[in-house]
Protein backbone atom coordinates (compact mmCIF):
# COMPACT_ATOMS: atom_id res chain seq x y z
CA UNK A 1 0.00 0.00 0.00
CA UNK A 2 0.82 3.55 -0.60
CA UNK A 3 2.12 6.08 2.41
CA UNK A 4 -0.69 7.96 2.27
CA UNK A 5 -2.41 4.27 2.52
CA UNK A 6 -0.65 3.35 5.38
CA UNK A 7 -1.11 6.67 6.99
CA UNK A 8 -4.66 6.69 7.03
CA UNK A 9 -4.66 2.68 8.29
CA UNK A 10 -5.51 3.69 12.20
CA UNK A 11 -8.26 5.38 10.91
CA UNK A 12 -9.83 2.42 9.64
CA UNK A 13 -8.61 1.10 12.52
CA UNK A 14 -10.69 3.10 14.83
CA UNK A 15 -13.76 2.59 13.00
CA UNK A 16 -13.18 -1.17 12.74
CA UNK A 17 -13.01 -0.92 16.72
CA UNK A 18 -15.88 0.82 17.45
CA UNK A 19 -18.18 -2.25 15.47
CA UNK A 20 -18.14 -0.64 12.39
CA UNK A 21 -16.96 -2.05 8.78
CA UNK A 22 -14.66 1.08 6.89
CA UNK A 23 -12.90 0.48 3.53
CA UNK A 24 -10.63 2.36 1.05
CA UNK A 25 -12.67 3.61 -1.85
CA UNK A 26 -13.43 5.90 -5.30
CA UNK A 27 -10.77 6.95 -7.67
CA UNK A 28 -7.35 6.29 -5.69
CA UNK A 29 -7.85 2.71 -5.22
CA UNK A 30 -8.12 2.83 -8.98
CA UNK A 31 -5.20 4.95 -9.42
CA UNK A 32 -3.02 2.57 -6.91
CA UNK A 33 -3.72 -0.35 -8.90
CA UNK A 34 -3.08 1.72 -12.38
CA UNK A 35 0.09 2.37 -10.43
CA UNK A 36 -0.57 6.03 -10.65
CA UNK A 37 0.17 8.13 -8.27
CA UNK A 38 -3.10 9.36 -5.73
CA UNK A 39 -4.96 12.68 -4.70
CA UNK A 40 -7.25 11.89 -2.02
CA UNK A 41 -7.83 9.08 0.54
CA UNK A 42 -11.09 8.54 0.18
CA UNK A 43 -12.42 6.08 3.16
CA UNK A 44 -16.13 4.61 3.06
CA UNK A 45 -17.98 3.02 6.38
CA UNK A 46 -21.54 2.16 7.72
CA UNK A 47 -20.62 4.42 10.57
CA UNK A 48 -23.49 6.95 10.39
CA UNK A 49 -22.14 10.59 10.22
CA UNK A 50 -23.19 11.24 13.89
CA UNK A 51 -21.49 8.07 14.89
CA UNK A 52 -17.96 9.00 12.96
CA UNK A 53 -18.13 12.46 14.79
CA UNK A 54 -18.25 10.96 18.25
CA UNK A 55 -15.03 8.58 17.00
CA UNK A 56 -13.14 11.40 16.42
CA UNK A 57 -12.03 14.32 18.06
CA UNK A 58 -11.81 16.77 15.05
CA UNK A 59 -13.93 16.80 12.32
CA UNK A 60 -15.53 19.27 10.22
CA UNK A 61 -18.89 19.04 8.67
CA UNK A 62 -18.17 19.81 4.97
CA UNK A 63 -20.96 17.55 3.22
CA UNK A 64 -23.16 15.80 6.39
CA UNK A 65 -26.04 15.85 4.57
CA UNK A 66 -24.71 13.77 1.94
CA UNK A 67 -22.81 11.86 4.76
CA UNK A 68 -19.27 13.39 4.62
CA UNK A 69 -17.36 14.13 7.65
CA UNK A 70 -13.96 15.48 6.86
CA UNK A 71 -11.85 14.10 10.10
CA UNK A 72 -8.11 15.66 10.94
CA UNK A 73 -6.05 12.61 12.05
CA UNK A 74 -2.15 12.61 12.89
CA UNK A 75 -1.83 16.07 10.31
CA UNK A 76 -3.62 14.75 7.60
CA UNK A 77 -7.30 15.40 6.09
CA UNK A 78 -9.45 12.27 5.34
CA UNK A 79 -12.98 12.38 3.48
CA UNK A 80 -14.88 9.56 5.21
CA UNK A 81 -18.51 8.53 3.90
CA UNK A 82 -21.10 6.73 4.57
CA UNK A 83 -22.35 4.22 2.80
CA UNK A 84 -25.17 5.37 0.92
CA UNK A 85 -27.84 4.66 -2.06
CA UNK A 86 -29.36 7.51 -3.75
CA UNK A 87 -32.79 6.74 -4.08
CA UNK A 88 -34.47 9.97 -5.44
CA UNK A 89 -33.35 10.80 -8.59
CA UNK A 90 -34.67 13.77 -9.76
CA UNK A 91 -34.72 15.62 -13.30
CA UNK A 92 -31.84 13.30 -14.29
CA UNK A 93 -29.35 15.21 -11.96
CA UNK A 94 -27.55 14.01 -8.42
CA UNK A 95 -30.07 13.33 -5.99
CA UNK A 96 -30.37 16.42 -3.13
CA UNK A 97 -31.50 13.22 -0.59
CA UNK A 98 -29.13 10.30 -0.19
CA UNK A 99 -29.92 7.51 2.55
CA UNK A 100 -27.38 6.10 4.71
CA UNK A 101 -27.10 2.09 4.68
CA UNK A 102 -25.25 -0.09 6.50
CA UNK A 103 -24.39 -2.13 3.30
CA UNK A 104 -20.89 -2.13 1.59
CA UNK A 105 -22.85 -3.34 -1.71
CA UNK A 106 -25.28 -0.58 -1.89
CA UNK A 107 -22.79 2.15 -1.85
CA UNK A 108 -20.82 0.76 -4.35
CA UNK A 109 -23.74 -0.58 -6.31
CA UNK A 110 -24.23 3.93 -6.76
CA UNK A 111 -20.66 4.65 -8.62
CA UNK A 112 -20.16 4.95 -11.53
CA UNK A 113 -18.08 2.87 -13.45
CA UNK A 114 -16.39 -0.48 -12.59
CA UNK A 115 -13.06 0.70 -12.01
CA UNK A 116 -14.41 3.11 -9.64
CA UNK A 117 -16.11 0.63 -7.17
CA UNK A 118 -13.52 -1.05 -5.66
CA UNK A 119 -13.32 -0.66 -1.85
CA UNK A 120 -9.83 -2.20 -0.43
CA UNK A 121 -9.74 -2.88 3.10
CA UNK A 122 -6.35 -2.08 5.12
CA UNK A 123 -4.72 -6.03 4.93
CA UNK A 124 -4.73 -5.22 0.95
CA UNK A 125 -7.88 -7.28 -0.10
CA UNK A 126 -9.65 -5.89 -2.70
CA UNK A 127 -13.64 -6.15 -2.75
CA UNK A 128 -14.31 -6.04 -6.65
CA UNK A 129 -18.08 -6.89 -6.77
CA UNK A 130 -18.92 -6.19 -10.73
CA UNK A 131 -15.43 -7.51 -12.42
CA UNK A 132 -13.55 -3.95 -12.38
CA UNK A 133 -10.32 -5.60 -11.73
CA UNK A 134 -11.46 -7.73 -15.15
CA UNK A 135 -11.96 -3.85 -17.15
CA UNK A 136 -8.98 -2.71 -15.49
CA UNK A 137 -6.88 -5.20 -17.39
CA UNK A 138 -8.25 -5.10 -20.03
CA UNK A 139 -8.73 -1.14 -20.10
CA UNK A 140 -12.54 -0.88 -20.38
CA UNK A 141 -15.05 1.43 -18.65
CA UNK A 142 -17.79 0.10 -17.88
CA UNK A 143 -20.89 1.81 -16.21
CA UNK A 144 -21.97 -0.56 -13.11
CA UNK A 145 -25.23 -2.00 -13.69
CA UNK A 146 -27.57 -0.79 -16.31
CA UNK A 147 -26.05 1.77 -18.46
CA UNK A 148 -29.40 3.72 -19.36
CA UNK A 149 -29.99 3.77 -15.87
CA UNK A 150 -26.86 5.02 -14.54
CA UNK A 151 -27.32 7.85 -17.29
CA UNK A 152 -30.70 8.65 -16.56
CA UNK A 153 -30.25 8.71 -12.98
CA UNK A 154 -27.34 11.18 -13.46
CA UNK A 155 -26.29 12.45 -17.01
CA UNK A 156 -22.80 13.88 -15.68
CA UNK A 157 -21.50 10.22 -15.50
CA UNK A 158 -21.16 10.48 -19.39
CA UNK A 159 -19.06 13.09 -19.52
CA UNK A 160 -17.42 11.31 -16.24
CA UNK A 161 -16.57 8.68 -18.96
CA UNK A 162 -15.21 10.70 -21.25
CA UNK A 163 -12.93 12.37 -19.27
CA UNK A 164 -11.85 8.94 -17.72
CA UNK A 165 -11.40 7.39 -21.45
CA UNK A 166 -8.58 11.00 -21.98
CA UNK A 167 -7.30 10.64 -18.46
CA UNK A 168 -6.96 6.75 -18.51
CA UNK A 169 -6.47 5.49 -22.46
CA UNK A 170 -9.30 3.23 -21.49
CA UNK A 171 -12.08 2.39 -24.28
CA UNK A 172 -15.80 2.80 -23.53
CA UNK A 173 -17.33 -0.96 -23.35
CA UNK A 174 -19.87 -1.34 -26.29
CA UNK A 175 -23.40 -1.08 -24.35
CA UNK A 176 -21.83 1.97 -22.39
CA UNK A 177 -20.64 3.74 -25.31
CA UNK A 178 -24.13 3.31 -27.26
CA UNK A 179 -25.56 4.09 -23.93
CA UNK A 180 -24.56 7.74 -24.14
CA UNK A 181 -24.93 7.88 -27.29
CA UNK A 182 -28.68 7.33 -27.06
CA UNK A 183 -28.78 9.88 -23.66
CA UNK A 184 -26.57 12.35 -24.80
CA UNK A 185 -29.34 14.96 -24.72
CA UNK A 186 -29.65 14.36 -20.93
CA UNK A 187 -26.35 16.37 -20.65
CA UNK A 188 -28.78 19.42 -21.56
CA UNK A 189 -30.08 18.77 -17.68
CA UNK A 190 -26.43 19.15 -16.06
CA UNK A 191 -25.39 21.91 -14.96
CA UNK A 192 -23.04 23.92 -17.15
CA UNK A 193 -20.25 24.15 -13.89
CA UNK A 194 -20.37 20.61 -13.88
CA UNK A 195 -20.04 19.44 -17.07
CA UNK A 196 -17.24 22.30 -17.29
CA UNK A 197 -15.35 20.43 -14.43
CA UNK A 198 -14.94 16.89 -16.54
CA UNK A 199 -14.99 18.81 -19.72
CA UNK A 200 -11.57 20.66 -18.91
CA UNK A 201 -10.16 17.43 -17.20
CA UNK A 202 -11.44 15.81 -20.54
CA UNK A 203 -8.84 18.39 -22.71
CA UNK A 204 -6.03 17.62 -20.07
CA UNK A 205 -6.07 14.31 -20.15
CA UNK A 206 -2.99 12.60 -21.15
CA UNK A 207 -5.14 10.97 -24.19
CA UNK A 208 -6.82 13.90 -25.04
CA UNK A 209 -7.48 12.59 -28.85
CA UNK A 210 -9.35 9.61 -27.64
CA UNK A 211 -11.24 11.35 -24.87
CA UNK A 212 -12.46 14.14 -27.85
CA UNK A 213 -13.03 11.40 -30.38
CA UNK A 214 -15.56 9.81 -28.29
CA UNK A 215 -17.06 13.42 -27.20
CA UNK A 216 -18.05 13.31 -30.66
CA UNK A 217 -18.85 9.99 -31.48
CA UNK A 218 -21.00 9.96 -28.76
CA UNK A 219 -22.67 13.12 -29.81
CA UNK A 220 -21.89 14.43 -26.23
CA UNK A 221 -20.66 17.55 -27.67
CA UNK A 222 -24.19 18.91 -29.10
CA UNK A 223 -25.43 19.62 -25.67
CA UNK A 224 -22.30 21.42 -24.61
CA UNK A 225 -22.50 25.03 -24.45
CA UNK A 226 -21.23 26.47 -27.99
CA UNK A 227 -20.03 23.68 -29.32
CA UNK A 228 -23.18 21.78 -31.21
CA UNK A 229 -22.13 23.26 -34.84
CA UNK A 230 -18.42 22.51 -33.96
CA UNK A 231 -17.70 18.89 -34.90
CA UNK A 232 -15.12 19.78 -37.41
CA UNK A 233 -13.61 22.31 -35.58
CA UNK A 234 -13.58 19.34 -32.63
CA UNK A 235 -11.87 16.80 -34.93
CA UNK A 236 -9.39 19.43 -35.47
CA UNK A 237 -8.74 19.59 -32.02
CA UNK A 238 -8.54 16.09 -31.87
CA UNK A 239 -5.74 15.84 -34.57
CA UNK A 240 -3.62 18.38 -33.04
CA UNK A 241 -0.12 17.46 -32.27
CA UNK A 242 -1.01 14.81 -29.17
CA UNK A 243 1.30 16.79 -26.32
CA UNK A 244 -0.49 16.83 -23.35
CA UNK A 245 -1.94 20.10 -22.23
CA UNK A 246 -0.71 21.86 -18.75
CA UNK A 247 -3.03 24.34 -17.98
CA UNK A 248 -6.85 25.01 -18.46
CA UNK A 249 -6.31 28.45 -19.90
CA UNK A 250 -4.61 26.57 -22.45
CA UNK A 251 -6.91 24.14 -23.41
CA UNK A 252 -9.30 27.19 -23.61
CA UNK A 253 -7.13 28.92 -25.57
CA UNK A 254 -6.10 26.58 -28.42
CA UNK A 255 -10.35 25.16 -28.49
CA UNK A 256 -11.24 28.82 -28.97
CA UNK A 257 -8.16 28.62 -31.66
CA UNK A 258 -9.81 25.72 -33.48
CA UNK A 259 -13.29 27.53 -33.03
CA UNK A 260 -11.76 30.44 -34.76
CA UNK A 261 -13.85 32.99 -32.33
CA UNK A 262 -13.68 36.30 -33.26
CA UNK A 263 -12.30 38.37 -30.90
CA UNK A 264 -15.30 39.90 -29.31
CA UNK A 265 -16.86 36.22 -29.11
CA UNK A 266 -14.76 35.05 -26.92
CA UNK A 267 -16.20 36.22 -23.67
CA UNK A 268 -19.66 34.93 -24.16
CA UNK A 269 -18.32 31.96 -25.77
CA UNK A 270 -16.55 31.49 -22.01
CA UNK A 271 -19.42 33.33 -19.85
CA UNK A 272 -21.61 30.28 -21.41
CA UNK A 273 -19.53 27.63 -20.23
CA UNK A 274 -19.49 29.55 -16.76
CA UNK A 275 -15.62 30.16 -16.65
CA UNK A 276 -14.26 33.07 -14.16
CA UNK A 277 -13.62 36.59 -14.86
CA UNK A 278 -10.04 35.80 -14.35
CA UNK A 279 -10.21 32.84 -16.49
CA UNK A 280 -11.55 34.76 -19.26
CA UNK A 281 -8.78 37.38 -18.90
CA UNK A 282 -6.09 35.34 -19.19
CA UNK A 283 -7.98 33.17 -21.99
CA UNK A 284 -8.32 36.97 -24.12
CA UNK A 285 -4.82 37.50 -23.98
CA UNK A 286 -3.61 34.01 -24.59
CA UNK A 287 -5.60 33.83 -27.76
CA UNK A 288 -4.73 37.52 -28.83
CA UNK A 289 -0.85 36.37 -28.03
CA UNK A 290 -1.04 33.35 -29.60
CA UNK A 291 -2.47 35.28 -32.94
CA UNK A 292 0.75 37.76 -32.76
CA UNK A 293 2.68 34.95 -32.41
CA UNK A 294 1.20 32.97 -34.83
CA UNK A 295 2.88 35.71 -37.52
CA UNK A 296 6.40 35.72 -35.90
CA UNK A 297 8.35 36.12 -33.26
CA UNK A 298 6.71 38.63 -30.44
CA UNK A 299 7.26 42.42 -31.08
CA UNK A 300 9.14 44.14 -27.83
CA UNK A 301 5.50 45.62 -27.07
CA UNK A 302 3.06 42.46 -27.68
CA UNK A 303 5.74 40.83 -25.35
CA UNK A 304 5.30 43.98 -23.07
CA UNK A 305 1.50 43.71 -23.25
CA UNK A 306 1.30 39.96 -22.69
CA UNK A 307 3.32 39.32 -19.84
CA UNK A 308 6.26 36.79 -18.77
CA UNK A 309 3.72 34.34 -17.92
CA UNK A 310 1.36 34.84 -20.96
CA UNK A 311 4.09 34.75 -23.08
CA UNK A 312 5.50 31.09 -22.11
CA UNK A 313 2.10 29.73 -22.43
CA UNK A 314 1.50 31.16 -25.93
CA UNK A 315 5.27 29.75 -26.92
CA UNK A 316 4.69 26.14 -25.08
CA UNK A 317 1.74 26.60 -27.19
CA UNK A 318 3.28 26.76 -30.65
CA UNK A 319 3.98 22.73 -30.52
CA UNK A 320 0.52 22.35 -31.39
CA UNK A 321 1.34 24.64 -34.35
CA UNK A 322 4.23 22.22 -35.50
CA UNK A 323 6.99 24.63 -33.95
CA UNK A 324 9.48 23.92 -31.19
CA UNK A 325 8.96 26.39 -28.15
CA UNK A 326 11.47 28.60 -27.28
CA UNK A 327 11.08 29.52 -23.94
CA UNK A 328 14.74 30.68 -23.27
CA UNK A 329 14.29 33.07 -26.25
CA UNK A 330 11.24 34.32 -25.08
CA UNK A 331 12.56 34.90 -21.17
CA UNK A 332 15.53 36.34 -22.33
CA UNK A 333 13.57 38.89 -24.90
CA UNK A 334 11.50 39.58 -21.88
CA UNK A 335 14.28 40.40 -19.47
CA UNK A 336 15.49 42.56 -22.22
CA UNK A 337 12.38 44.94 -22.22
CA UNK A 338 13.62 48.16 -20.77
CA UNK A 339 10.47 48.56 -18.54
CA UNK A 340 8.20 45.53 -17.74
CA UNK A 341 5.26 48.27 -16.41
CA UNK A 342 4.29 51.87 -16.68
CA UNK A 343 4.76 52.53 -13.05
CA UNK A 344 8.68 51.95 -14.26
CA UNK A 345 8.30 54.92 -16.51
CA UNK A 346 10.56 57.77 -15.50
CA UNK A 347 7.80 60.59 -15.93
CA UNK A 348 4.29 59.85 -14.63
CA UNK A 349 1.21 61.97 -14.77
CA UNK A 350 2.22 64.18 -12.12
CA UNK A 351 5.73 65.20 -13.77
CA UNK A 352 4.14 65.59 -16.88
CA UNK A 353 1.12 68.44 -15.07
CA UNK A 354 4.22 70.50 -13.90
CA UNK A 355 6.49 69.99 -16.63
CA UNK A 356 3.78 71.27 -19.02
CA UNK A 357 1.82 73.41 -16.67
CA UNK A 358 -1.42 72.03 -18.49
CA UNK A 359 -4.92 71.33 -16.99
CA UNK A 360 -5.19 67.61 -16.22
CA UNK A 361 -7.27 65.77 -19.51
CA UNK A 362 -7.48 63.03 -21.25
CA UNK A 363 -4.04 63.92 -22.86
CA UNK A 364 -1.75 63.11 -20.03
CA UNK A 365 -2.71 59.28 -20.29
CA UNK A 366 -2.22 59.77 -24.25
CA UNK A 367 0.91 61.29 -23.68
CA UNK A 368 2.18 58.52 -20.87
CA UNK A 369 0.95 55.83 -23.48
CA UNK A 370 3.18 56.67 -26.37
CA UNK A 371 5.94 57.42 -24.35
CA UNK A 372 5.70 53.80 -22.90
CA UNK A 373 5.26 52.31 -26.45
CA UNK A 374 8.70 54.75 -27.60
CA UNK A 375 10.91 53.62 -24.60
CA UNK A 376 9.44 49.67 -24.67
CA UNK A 377 10.73 49.60 -28.47
CA UNK A 378 13.97 51.14 -27.58
CA UNK A 379 13.69 54.45 -29.58
CA UNK A 380 14.47 56.40 -26.29
CA UNK A 381 15.49 55.74 -23.44
CA UNK A 382 13.88 55.52 -20.36
CA UNK A 383 15.38 59.07 -18.96
CA UNK A 384 13.24 61.62 -17.79
CA UNK A 385 14.79 63.95 -20.21
CA UNK A 386 14.89 61.97 -22.94
CA UNK A 387 10.79 61.19 -22.37
CA UNK A 388 9.96 64.79 -21.77
CA UNK A 389 11.83 65.92 -25.32
CA UNK A 390 10.38 63.04 -27.07
CA UNK A 391 6.34 64.28 -26.00
CA UNK A 392 7.35 67.59 -26.98
CA UNK A 393 8.46 66.93 -30.19
CA UNK A 394 5.46 64.98 -30.49
CA UNK A 395 3.26 68.06 -29.62
CA UNK A 396 2.53 65.56 -26.96
CA UNK A 397 2.77 67.97 -23.72
P1 LIG B 1 -10.31 11.81 -9.61
O1 LIG B 1 -9.09 10.99 -9.69
O2 LIG B 1 -10.40 12.83 -10.69
O3 LIG B 1 -10.60 12.36 -8.25
P2 LIG B 1 -12.45 10.03 -8.97
O4 LIG B 1 -12.92 8.79 -9.63
O5 LIG B 1 -11.84 9.91 -7.62
O6 LIG B 1 -11.48 10.76 -9.97
P3 LIG B 1 -14.28 11.78 -7.67
O7 LIG B 1 -15.17 12.83 -8.24
O8 LIG B 1 -13.22 12.15 -6.71
O9 LIG B 1 -13.67 11.01 -8.92
O10 LIG B 1 -15.27 10.73 -7.02
C1 LIG B 1 -14.84 9.69 -6.15
C2 LIG B 1 -15.65 8.44 -6.40
O11 LIG B 1 -17.04 8.70 -6.18
C3 LIG B 1 -15.58 7.90 -7.83
O12 LIG B 1 -14.45 7.09 -8.02
C4 LIG B 1 -16.88 7.14 -7.93
O13 LIG B 1 -16.78 5.89 -7.28
C5 LIG B 1 -17.83 8.01 -7.13
N1 LIG B 1 -18.53 9.02 -7.96
C6 LIG B 1 -18.16 10.29 -8.18
N2 LIG B 1 -19.04 10.94 -8.95
C7 LIG B 1 -20.01 10.05 -9.24
C8 LIG B 1 -21.22 10.09 -9.99
N3 LIG B 1 -21.61 11.21 -10.62
N4 LIG B 1 -21.97 8.96 -10.05
C9 LIG B 1 -21.58 7.84 -9.41
N5 LIG B 1 -20.47 7.73 -8.70
C10 LIG B 1 -19.68 8.82 -8.60
MG1 LIG C 1 -11.18 11.52 -6.38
Amino acid sequence: LPLEYQKAIPVLKKLENAGYEAYFVGGSVRDILLNQPIHDVDIATSAFPEEIKQLFPKTIDIGIEHGTVLVLENDEQYEITTFRTESTYQDYRRPDHVEFVRSLEEDLKRRDFTINAFALKEDGEIIDLFDGLQDLEEQILRAVGNPHERFHEDALRMMRGLRFVSQLGFKLEEETFYAIKENHELLSKISVERINVEFIKMLLGNERSAGIHAFIETECYICCPGLREEGEALLRFAELPSVPLKEESQAWTLLISQLDLKENEIRSFLKSWKCSNQMIKDVQALVQGLRQRETGVLEPFELYFLGKEHALQVEELMTYFDETPQMDVVEESYDRLPIKSLSELAVDGKILLEESGKKPGKWVSEALQSAEKAVVEQRIENDKKQVLDFLSKEKLI
